[in-house]
């Protein structure tokens, strides 16, 4: 349990949380949900557009594009997203390098909407110019998605330069950030994207219940009546916001103060660039100790976004990775299992209300675990 002054998350009783979400929130924001909200009054109203703004703010979004909050977890957003803007004429391209591009494609499948994929191993970032080659090949082609931060493994993708293949061709972009937006530069302003999808619980640092899209306002607007769902109809979901300032449906209240207050410190901490410099500092302090101890990263460093480390599983013949867990857990440290289709892995979060003096003391727990395993394994 964490009782360190110098971290974010000073005096919390909770575990760590060093997975990709939900994640350790800091005491203001677990405060934030202590006490109780009339979903219709003004007071909440206010919250409500508040959330919006500074959604939208942090998108970079304020010329061209809204701000939709939606009730539920991240892939409800991205189910929401996708079948409000991919209509029966229209044809997706994913781009797949990891279990959240797959997820997008099932979606797609689900809601009967047409779709390609085009895959990457999981270790190697998109190539636009296959992308390109994609889109001259295949003019039927309408939206193009990719994942931003693909969390199977921590990898960044080239979102910019994707984004100018996709903007050359006049297509639209639909760009799952969610476990990059708020930390990793994105801005609307500069880069042509469509809509933009995130949840509460990975860099803003709320707790999980609510996603969100920033989307351009006039795709939207062509949007009506193409989404056969009721709740996920995020044309709908926008209309509610425009019409009265409230959800067209019970709102997760606490979820959404506890976000307001999380978006209020992260623009007190200096906003996404000194949010990012944070979770380097986190990845730095880990990735070079985990590697003193003899860990190996699965990724290379030039394709490795500060967001979450993939490492190997040792190979020594002593090494049992649930008992490794179980240690790391009755110490006060989660950490995710993480099986890919290539290799044993285990992945550690770096995202979250923690800094690197959580990791130090991470790293000083798995020494004396792994000590200890080497000692008393058969
Ligand atoms: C976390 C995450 C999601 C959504 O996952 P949920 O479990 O539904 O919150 C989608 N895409 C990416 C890249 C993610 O990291």
């Amino acid at each position: 349990m964490n009782h360190d002054a110098q971290s974010p998350n000073a005096g919390s009783l909770s575990p760590i949380l060093l997975t990709p979400g939900p994640l350790t929130t800091s005491a203001a924001t677990r405060q934030a949900m202590t006490r109780d909200w009339g979903s219709r009054d003004d007071a909440f109203i206010a919250m409500t557009r508040e959330l919006r703004e500074r959604l939208l703010g942090l998108a970079g979004g304020q010329t061209r594009h809204v701000s939709i909050p939606l009730q539920g977890s991240g892939t409800f957003i991205v189910e929401a997203t996708v079948g409000t803007l991919i209509g029966p004429a229209d044809k997706l391209l994913i781009l797949i390098n990891g279990a959240y591009g797959e997820r997008m494609l099932s979606i797609v499948h689900r809601l009967n909407r047409r779709a390609e994929a085009l895959r990457w191993p999981e270790n190697q970032a998109i190539e636009a110019d296959r992308v390109d080659r994609a889109l001259r090949d295949d003019p039927d082609i309408t939206h193009v998605a990719l994942v931003h931060c693909e969390t199977t493994t921590g990898l960044l993708n080239p979102l910019d330069a994707v984004a100018t293949v996709v903007a050359g061709h006049g297509k639209a972009l639909l760009v799952d950030a969610m476990s990059s937006f708020g930390a990793l530069d994105i801005d609307l302003e500069r880069t042509p994207i469509t809509a933009v999808m995130a949840s509460a619980n990975k860099c803003l640092e709320g707790v999980p219940g609510l996603g969100f899209a920033v989307i351009e306002e006039q795709s939207l607007r062509a949007a009506k009546g193409i989404n056969p769902s009721l709740c996920f109809d995020l044309y709908e979901q926008w209309q509610g916001f425009e019409r009265n300032g409230q959800w067209r449906f019970t709102p997760p209240v606490q979820v959404v103060a506890a976000l307001v207050t999380a978006l209020r410190q992260l623009e007190s901490e200096g906003g996404p660039a000194a949010r990012r410099r944070r979770y380097q500092e986190n990845f730095d302090v880990l990735s070079q100790g985990m590697e003193q101890l003899g860990f190996r990263l699965f990724l290379e460093k030039s394709v490795q976004a500060p967001i979450i480390a993939t490492f190997f599983q040792p190979t020594s013949p002593w090494f049992r990775f649930p008992l490794f867990y179980q240690a790391l857990a009755a110490r006060g440290f989660l950490i995710y299992p993480g099986k890919l289709s290539q290799a044993d892995t285990f992945r550690v979060g770096c995202i979250g209300a923690i800094g690197p003096d959580d990791f130090r003391r991470f790293l000083g727990v798995v020494d004396a675990i792994m000590t200890e395993q080497k000692e008393t394994t058969p």
